[in-house]
């Protein structure tokens, strides 16, 4: 009879605590991934049961009793509890953090979650007066039509208008609407139907479908735009049809209103969105609801990962190269590499769908362990852009575009066609500097150039956030002659609107998209049939279509091609190839002229020439010949603290706790690729192996020595196991 739970706490020790059950229920009673509150060190604090034991190493008399268990139904499947338990020791990260990081922040507290509130919706006041009316046309006024047939709740006025809060506010202002409460959230509508699946479409689903009910992990090769989603549709569709869940990743850039929109509309079924942009409550009354399975499809960013499923049939990562997906503090997991393994765990097929596959994936395709397919045609009458490369080698640039790339953009409008001009740097200058002596504003906690915002008035660090005014005088020479070096976004919007006056012209970045649906109501002002700009960074890669979109022109990647980190390439690959993918998706050809002064690296002749498959596949024989990821296994352990000697000191201790690991190398300890950051000095060291199970089998003794360290306590470190980038 197990007498004694193990309590996972979010607590930083690897370990978990042995606790008995609360008084007058059995320890059998309580089944794994409940929530208790539990005393610990003086506070009350939440535990997730993780396991039973029959006795404990400390003493039962002295064990403490759980004081209550919090809800009815375990939050954490047995499922997700076991994974949970497995990345803890796999990312060698103490497993109550492991858990806190999964749970939503509502269920770390012991404070019960209050039972979901009605729906905040909007209705129309009775007898509402006719000579009140807003103007017709206006969004008030569309607002207003919206609510002819009753009541929206607030979450779908977000998807379907985007802005009616302020249209909202002028017809109250007019008496003419008001805020109700709805029981529930309005059951799915009956569902439209999708368009015909391709024969492609058709025998991907079928496919896929035939895998129902095991773990097969499948690469969706698909450009852009060539009906990934439709399949995802359909499959889910199957699984809904069999009483089964779908859980669907998408990058953050990927969740836009216009997504969960399309899949409300096309899905007859209770589809929750987990992110975390939810208040805390919502987002605890997802998971909740979601573990006692009444959600059928979650749709979420990274973090949706950890989605209770109860149910599960299908899991899909949408773009699965993009780089959200991985954590990039504390517990620095992977959401596409942890999906694979709950597809293993729930026994379901995992859709990795992309057009530009990451070369671990791709390489796991080769090694025959995932299964791939592909679609190859743009549904409808779309084509393939065609590039052109623009050698600026010794040719004069207007605001850093060459006479040509003006020539075609000015081509493209004159025809009334859009076109999309990307610079991945945002700011109006990357440089302020002095003309005169050479001195250039930078960080002084960073030690890097300080980007110039015009707009803002500011010099603002990219690195660490700190903000200054621009000088008006340089503090060296005391000279006014202070010039812009670089182009970044907000100097290209100037650039364009000077070279064509009159044209519309939208600029997309972190600082133009910083309110809520701000991205898609800056897209949705441009009249489709009509010319217009577009510039921004890739944000760009990602949105909904702009059938009359034919000219992309890329600026500014030469850094990419250059650089020390070895994903660069990879990513600028990815980059150019989504960001081309923009153009000509209707029935009008698309064009990307891409800017260089390299136009003889093989990168950009590989992509341009052949696309992304032969690209991707000599870097992978770069790869491997380099011994790197994915042919070897890396990780990072890193360092920081206010004095160098304290980094060192720490790297070195580790160092020498390592020994002589077989078959990994240690690579340091040496300077971060950034030796200084928001004021602390930085060092790492890097472990590689041939072989992942050398690096696991090192781990634990290790680490925990580490940990131990007299040295790791006057230093922040963290373990990066499989490192997206090397900072
Ligand atoms: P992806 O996810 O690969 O970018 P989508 O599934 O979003 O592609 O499809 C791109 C566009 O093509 C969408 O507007 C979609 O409605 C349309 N589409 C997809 N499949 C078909 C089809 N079989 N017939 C007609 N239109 C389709
Ligand atoms: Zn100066
Ligand atoms: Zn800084």
């Amino acid at each position: 009879m197990p007498a004694v739970l193990q309590v996972a706490i979010a607590v930083p020790l690897a370990q978990d605590f042995d606790y008995l059950p609360p008084a007058g229920i059995d320890a059998a009673a309580i089944a794994p991934g409940a929530r208790l509150a539990v005393p610990f060190a003086g506070r009350t604090r939440v535990g997730i049961v993780v396991g039973h034991a029959e006795g404990s190493a400390v003493d039962t008399r002295k064990l403490k009793r759980a004081l209550r268990v919090l809800e009815e139904t375990p939050p954490v499947p047995a499922e997700l509890s076991a994974t949970l338990a497995w990345a803890a020791r796999y990312y060698q990260h103490p497993l109550g953090e492991v858990f806190e990081t999964a749970l939503p922040a509502g269920l770390r507290t012991v404070k019960p979650i209050s039972a979901a509130p009605g729906t905040r919706a909007l209705r129309r006041v009775e007898r509402s007066a006719a000579e009140n009316l807003p103007r017709a046309g206006s969004r008030a006024a569309t607002l207003f039509d919206l609510l002819a047939a009753g009541p929206l709740a607030f979450a779908e006025l977000d998807e379907r208008l985007p802005g009616w809060r302020s249209a909202a506010a002028n017809l109250r202002r007019r008496g003419l609407v008001e805020t109700t409460q709805l029981a529930l959230r309005a059951l799915p509508r009956i569902p439209i139907a999708g368009p015909p699946l391709s024969a492609e479409q058709a025998a991907a689903v079928a496919d896929i479908a035939a895998q129902f009910g095991r773990f097969a992990p499948t690469l969706l090769e698909g450009i852009t735009g060539s009906g990934k989603t439709e399949v995802y549709l359909a499959l889910i569709e199957q699984a809904l049809a069999q009483g089964r869940q779908a859980l669907v990743l998408v990058p953050e850039i990927g969740l836009a209103p216009q997504t969960v929109r399309r899949f409300r509309e096309r899905l007859a079924a209770r589809v929750e969105v987990m992110h975390s942009g939810l208040s805390e409550g919502a987002r605890a009354r997802a998971w909740l609801a979601c573990a006692r399975g009444e959600v059928d499809v979650v749709i979420g960013t990274r973090s949706a990962v950890f989605a209770p499923l109860t149910r599960a049939g299908l899991i899909v990562v949408d773009e699965e190269h993009d780089a959200s997906y991985k954590q990039q503090e504390g517990w620095r997991y992977s959401a596409r590499d942890f999906a694979l393994v709950r597809g293993r765990a729930l026994e379901v097929p995992v859709v990795l769908g992309t057009a530009t596959p990451s070369l671990e994936t791709l390489a796991n395709v080769a090694a025959g362990r995932y299964r791939k397919l592909h679609l190859s045609a743009r549904p409808g009458a779309a084509r393939l852009p065609q590039y052109r490369l623009v050698d600026l080698r010794g040719k004069p640039l207007q605001h850093g575009l060459a006479d040509e790339t003006i020539f075609a953009l000015r081509a493209c409008l004159g025809r009334g066609e859009q076109a999309l001009v990307f610079r991945n740097r945002r700011g109006y200058a990357p440089v302020l500097t002095c003309r005169e002596c050479g001195w250039h504003a930078a960080c002084a906690r960073c030690d890097k150039p300080l980007t110039w915002h015009r707009g803002a008035a500011r010099l603002r660090c990219h690195h660490c956030g700190a903000e200054q005014r621009v000088p008006s005088a340089c503090p060296q020479c005391g000279s006014r002659h202070l010039a812009p070096q670089g182009l970044g976004t907000e100097r290209l919007e100037e650039s364009l609107a000077q070279l064509f006056p009159g044209v519309p012209l939208v600029r997309i970045d972190r600082e133009t998209t910083r309110r809520k649906n701000a991205f898609d109501e800056l897209l949705d002002s441009l009249v489709p049939e009509r010319a217009a700009l577009i510039v921004g960074t890739q944000m760009l890669a990602k949105g909904h279509d702009l059938p009359n979109l034919t000219l992309v022109v890329i600026v500014g990647v030469d850094e990419g091609l250059f650089s020390v980190d070895f994903r660069a390439e990879e990513r600028l690959a990815q980059l150019v190839v989504q960001v081309a993918g923009r153009a000509g998706r209707a029935r009008k050809p698309g064009q990307v002229w891409l800017q260089t002064h390299h136009p003889d690296h093989p990168l950009l002749r590989d992509v341009l020439a052949h696309g992304y498959a032969p690209a991707a596949r000599r870097l992978l024989r770069e790869r491997r010949e380099a011994r790197l990821p994915p042919y070897a296994h890396l990780a990072l352990l890193r360092a920081d603290a206010p004095q160098q000697t304290e980094v060192d000191e720490f790297l070195l201790a580790a160092t020498a706790l390592a020994g002589q690991p077989q078959g990994i190398s240690l690579l340091g300890p040496m300077p971060a690729p950034m030796p200084r950051r928001a004021g602390l000095q930085r060092g790492q060291l890097l472990l590689s192996a041939d072989e992942r199970a050398h690096l696991h089998a090192f781990f634990p003794d290790w680490i925990a020595g580490v940990r131990a360290s007299r040295e790791a306590r006057r230093v922040r470190w963290s373990l990066d196991v499989d490192p997206v980038d090397l900072y």
